[in-house]
C-alpha cells in the first residue's frame, strides 16, 4: 500500500485527513531525549510545522522582549513557564501558521492544562493531535547530555543544578501525560538511547504504521 507521507508527497491518508484533518505530531520526552533534534529531521521529511516553544522563549529572551525577561526567571531556575502564557502563545502562533498541513509539537504540552487547552485549540480549528511520540531515555544519560550541551551553548538551563530541577519538574508535571494520551489511544513509545538517525528511523516506522 502507498504510504503517502513518505518521499515529502503532501497528501493525507484518507483516515487521517477524514478524521484529523492535518498531521499533528507531540514530540514527547524528559528534559535532553532529543525532541528538538528529532523534530527539525521530522520537519524536513514530511514538511510540517515545527512548534518549539524552549526556541522561541530562547528567542524571547534573547531580544529581552517582556515575555523573555518573564520566561527567563523561570528557565533559569528549571521551572515551567506559566501555562496561562505558554497557551497564549501557542495560540497565537497556530493563528499564524493555519495553512500547514501539520504540527510538530516539540516541548508542548508539559502540564495537564497545557494538554488540555491544545486539545480544545485544535478542536476550534477541526483537528487534533494524531499521535505523541514518547521517547526514552535513561537519566543518567539524559544528564550526561544535558551537562554536554550546557558545555558546548552555554545554555542557562543545562547546569547541573538546575537539570536536577528540570527533572524532578518533568516527573511531577509533565511525565503524567504519558497517561493522559496513553488512555486517548495516541502514545508511542520510542527508545531515545540508540544514535540520532536510528531513533529517527524508529520514529518513521511509527508514522508509516499510523499512515496505513
Ligand atoms: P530537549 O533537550 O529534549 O529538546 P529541553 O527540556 O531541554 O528539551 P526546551 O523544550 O527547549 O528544553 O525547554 C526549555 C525550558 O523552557 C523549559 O525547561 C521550561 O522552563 C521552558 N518551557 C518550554 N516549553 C514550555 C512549556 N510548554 N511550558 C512551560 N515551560 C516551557
Ligand atoms: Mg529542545
Amino acid at each position: 500500500m502507498l504510504n503517502i507521507w513518505q518521499n515529502e508527497k503532501k497528501y493525507l491518508p484518507l483516515h487521517v485527513f477524514m478524521e484529523y484533518n492535518m498531521l499533528n505530531i507531540v514530540i514527547f520526552g524528559a528534559p535532553g531525549t532529543g525532541k528538538g533534534t528529532q523534530s527539525e529531521l521530522l520537519t524536513k521529511k514530511y514538511g510540517l510545522h515545527h512548534i518549539s516553544t524552549g526556541e522561541i522563549l530562547r528567542e524571547e529572551i534573547e531580544r529581552k522582549s517582556p515575555l523573555g525577561l518573564l520566561a527567563d526567571q523561570h528557565i533559569s531556575r528549571g521551572h515551567l513557564v506559566p501555562d496561562e502564557l505558554m497557551i497564549d502563545m501557542l495560540a497565537d502562533i497556530l493563528d499564524k501558521t493555519a495553512n500547514t498541513k501539520g504540527y510538530i509539537f516539540d516541548g508542548f504540552p508539559r502540564t495537564i492544562a497545557q494538554a488540555q487547552a491544545l486539545d480544545k485549540l485544535l478542536n476550534e480549528r477541526d483537528t487534533a493531535v494524531v499521535a505523541v511520540l514518547s521517547l526514552k531515555v535513561e537519566e543518567q544519560e539524559l544528564i550526561q547530555r544535558l551537562l554536554k550541551r550546557g558545555r558546548e551553548s552555554g545554555r542557562s538551563d543545562d547546569k547541573l543544578e538546575v537539570i536536577e530541577n528540570r527533572m524532578k519538574v518533568y516527573k511531577a508535571q509533565t511525565d503524567p501525560l504519558r497517561d493522559y494520551y496513553k488512555k486517548k489511544g495516541k502514545l508511542f513509545n520510542i527508545p531515545g538511547s540508540g544514535s540520532i538517525n536510528d531513533v529517527f528511523e524508529e520514529i518513521v516506522q511509527e508514522i508509516s504504521r499510523l499512515s496505513f
